[in-house]
């Protein structure tokens, strides 16, 4: 059995190492690094500039329990050389993995030239691979409309920004969901002043609103201007900067202008089409619950597949690709739930929620029981400083199994997993009560909202 993947990013990279473990012949093609834009652009940098900026913002809270500092300023060179050490040592893990796994790595780029057959152009010149299986995961890149005037020192896309050369003085966020919220965020705890145009009523328009307003406090506590009901229709360069036109007429000037307003499939070029592959109209690989997509022996996974754009999901393709690629999807293997996928938003406080949403279930009639408990009365976030937020846990009122929830706090992205293991396994808010946490932390939080 040879499987051969394009693209190493979360999904090819971790169905090239389940694959490997499980006996099959595996070759890789990736033409940046093993780790994807996950670990060049994306995942990784961001989380990493946003805890830079976690640095700065942190001192206001330090100084609360008693640590006199001054100073918070940040050295952008060192900065821009750390992340580039941290990606360099996970490219280094990730590729040691592979190898130790006998994984073929070839640096290049590839396209399907048949339904069995793969063409990599290497520097070596072209290398042909017949395969049994193919998994294409190519990932997405930022999307940039046809209004924005691209001048790279002034306006960034996601993967300018790492950090940009000079720290704006004056950065126009344009786009209020995840992506955009995180690097309001980043840049303004490194001091830039920030406005951010939002397009509907509220940030993060697709989440509680409960949760967006938390963060919205927060915004406006850092001096962050919102310029809601607004769409960017157009950016024009200015002596000292630029401005942003919206739809409304209304015109934002700034220094900078940061695009976040969605990606777009890496699915052009690769030969899909040819090789009898569906592509729908926006350029995703459909696919059905085993991550096959109408040729039953070519995957597709990760954000090329149009489902959720999430590094944690597209590994857990990679993982599910793996066991069916062997034949596998045996006793132990279950379907991979979209709809049980925790995520995560890295701003101040933290946000994160997992599974069914209180507005959607009351927009589909379904009884839930809701019980929320504020960070306020958690010692450990008191002691912290920090105790802003809450935990939300939705159940089923008649069996009390967890349907979903959400948190909104400090450390919300790890303490979410406790729910996500809850919704994913079926336990009930009692098997959350019962269970014998640490004290003091934050995750007593949980249990509390489980009672
Ligand atoms: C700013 C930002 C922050 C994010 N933060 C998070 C986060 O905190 N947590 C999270 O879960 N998700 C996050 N995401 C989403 C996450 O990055 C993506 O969902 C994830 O990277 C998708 O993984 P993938 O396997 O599709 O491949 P990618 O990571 O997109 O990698 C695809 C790889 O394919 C390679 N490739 C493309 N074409 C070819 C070809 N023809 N031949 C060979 N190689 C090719 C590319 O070089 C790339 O390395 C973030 C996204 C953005 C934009």
């Amino acid at each position: 059995m040879r499987f051969v993947i394009i693209g190493g990013g979360p999904a090819g990279n971790q169905a090239a190492t389940d694959a490997a473990r499980l006996g099959v012949e595996v070759t890789l093609v990736e033409r940046d690094i093993v780790g994807g834009a996950a670990n060049l652009w994306d995942c990784i940098p961001s989380k990493a500039m946003i805890a830079t900026g976690g640095g700065v913002s942190s001192l206001e809270r330090i100084a609360g329990m008693g640590v006199m500092s001054t100073g918070g300023t940040v050295d952008l060179a060192v900065v821009r050389d750390r992340i580039a050490g941290i990606t360099r040592h996970l490219e280094e893990a990730n590729t040691n993995i592979l190898t130790s796994q006998d994984v073929e790595l070839v640096t290049g780029s590839a396209r399907l030239v048949g339904p069995h057959r793969v063409v990599a152009e290497t520097a070596e010149g072209e290398r042909e691979f017949v395969a049994d299986a193919i998994l294409v995961s190519t990932g997405s890149r930022p999307r940039i409309p046809e209004w924005a005037l691209l001048d790279a020192d002034r306006v960034l896309t996601t993967r300018d920004a790492y950090p940009p050369k000079v720290l704006p003085e004056h950065l126009v966020v344009i786009g209020s969901g995840v992506t955009g919220v995180e690097f309001v965020h980043m840049f303004a705890s490194l001091g830039s002043q920030v406005t951010l145009i939002v397009s509907r009523e509220q940030v993060l328009p697709l989440k509680d609103p409960e949760v967006a307003a938390v963060l919205e406090a927060d915004f406006s506590r850092r001096g962050v201007r919102l310029l809601k009901g607004a769409r960017a229709v157009g950016i024009d360069r200015t002596e000292d900067g630029l401005t942003v036109r919206c739809d409304d007429g209304r015109v934002v000037a700034g220094s900078h202008a940061l695009l976040a307003v969605g990606s777009i499939p890496n699915s052009d070029g690769l030969g899909l089409t040819e090789a009898g592959v569906e592509v729908d109209a926006r350029g995703y690989v459909p696919i059905n619950h085993h991550c096959q997509t109408n040729v039953p022996h070519i995957y597709a996974a990760g954000d090329l597949s149009g489902k959720l754009p999430l590094s944690s999901v597209a590994s857990m393709q990679g993982r599910k690709i793996a066991e069916h690629v062997v034949g596998g999807h045996s006793v132990a293997h279950r379907h991979l739930n979209y709809d049980n996928a925790p995520s995560a938003i890295f701003t101040e406080p933290e946000i994160a929620d997992v599974g069914l949403a209180e507005a959607d279930a009351f927009a589909v009639g379904r009884k839930i029981r809701v019980t929320k408990v504020p960070f306020a009365s958690s010692s450990r976030a008191l002691i912290a400083n920090d105790p802003r937020g809450f935990v939300k846990i939705i159940s089923d009122p008649a069996t009390g199994v967890v349907l979903g929830g959400s948190i909104v706090g400090q450390h919300a992205a790890e303490l979410i997993s406790v729910l996500a293991v809850a919704v994913t396994a079926g336990l009930r808010v009692a098997d959350i009560v019962d269970s014998m946490l640490v004290h003091p932390t934050l995750s007593e939080a949980l249990a509390e909202a489980a009672e």
